[in-house]
C-alpha cells in the first residue's frame, strides 16, 4: 500500500510545487529519531508556550539576551510571517520587527492588504544572536520546536519566510534565497513561499519588483491552498 504521505508528496509534485522537509524530518518508515533534548514543546497551549519560551536555556543565547522575542499578532491568522531573528531593537522592547526592517515588513504587508495586527509574525530563533550575527545551526535546532508549534497553533493558510535563514531553516536546505523565491514550497501541508527579507530589500530597493510578485503568489496560495 503507498503510505499517505507518499501519496500527497506524489499530488504536490505533480501540481508542480516543491516539497521539502525540516532537517530532522522523519521519513515515513524510517526508524524514529534519537531525543535531541529539544522536544517537549508539540502539546504545550499558547500561555504554556509562551512561558516556556521566556525561560529558555537550551542554548548559549539565553546568556547574552535581555528578553526572548516570542512572536505578535492573531493566534489564528491566515498568513504566519516567519523571519531569523531578533535585532537589537527587538531585544529591547520583546517584539518582532520593529526596527527600519520591521517598518519595511509593515509595507509590505500594507500592499497585500495585511497589518502585523492581521498576521502571526515570529522568528527561527527567539534570542538575539550578539552583534546581529547569523544565527548558528545549533541554536535554530535548539529553538526548532518552539516555531513548530507555534505553526502548529495558528495553522496558518500560508507561511511566508523572508530572508534565507528563515527559508532554509523551514525547508531544510542550503539554496540562496533567489533559488527559493517565486515558487510555492510545502511546510507539512502549509503552502510556503519565500521572498527576500526587508533589511535586503531596504539595501536593495530594485528587487521589491520580486518581492511583490512572491506577495502576489502567496496571497494567491492563501486562498487556493497548495493542492
Ligand atoms: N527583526 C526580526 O524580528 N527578525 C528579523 O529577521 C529581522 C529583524
Amino acid at each position: 500500500m503507498i503510505h499517505p504521505e507518499h501519496q500527497r508528496r506524489a499530488y504536490l509534485q505533480a501540481m508542480g510545487i516543491d516539497v521539502w522537509l525540516p532537517r530532522d524530518a522523519v521519513e515515513p518508515g524510517d526508524a524514529p529519531l534519537a531525543a535531541v533534548g529539544t522536544a517537549g514543546a508539540e502539546e504545550l497551549d499558547w500561555d504554556e508556550l509562551r512561558q516556556c519560551v521566556a525561560d529558555c536555556t537550551r542554548c548559549e543565547l539565553s546568556k547574552s539576551r535581555r528578553q526572548t522575542v516570542f512572536g505578535t499578532g492573531n493566534p489564528s491568522a491566515d498568513w504566519m510571517i516567519i523571519g531569523e531573528a531578533p535585532g537589537a531593537e527587538e531585544d529591547r522592547r520583546g517584539e518582532p520587527f520593529v526596527g527600519r526592517a520591521g517598518t519595511m515588513l509593515d509595507e509590505m504587508l500594507r500592499a497585500i492588504g495585511h497589518s502585523r495586527d492581521s498576521v502571526f509574525i515570529a522568528n527561527t530563533i527567539k534570542c538575539r544572536p550578539p552583534d546581529n550575527r547569523d544565527p548558528k545551526s545549533a541554536e535554530a535546532a535548539a529553538c526548532r520546536d518552539y516555531l513548530q508549534r507555534q505553526i502548529a497553533l495558528v495553522q496558518p493558510k500560508i507561511i511566508l519566510a523572508v530572508g534565507k535563514i528563515a527559508a532554509q531553516n523551514l525547508l531544510g536546505c542550503d539554496d540562496p534565497v533567489g533559488a527559493m523565491r517565486g515558487k510555492a514550497h510545502d511546510h507539512g501541508g502549509i503552502p510556503l513561499v519565500v521572498t527576500y527579507h526587508p533589511a535586503y530589500l531596504l539595501r536593495s530597493p530594485s528587487q521589491k519588483r520580486k518581492a511583490w510578485s512572491d506577495l502576489c503568489l502567496a496571497a494567491r496560495l492563501s486562498v487556493e491552498g497548495a493542492a
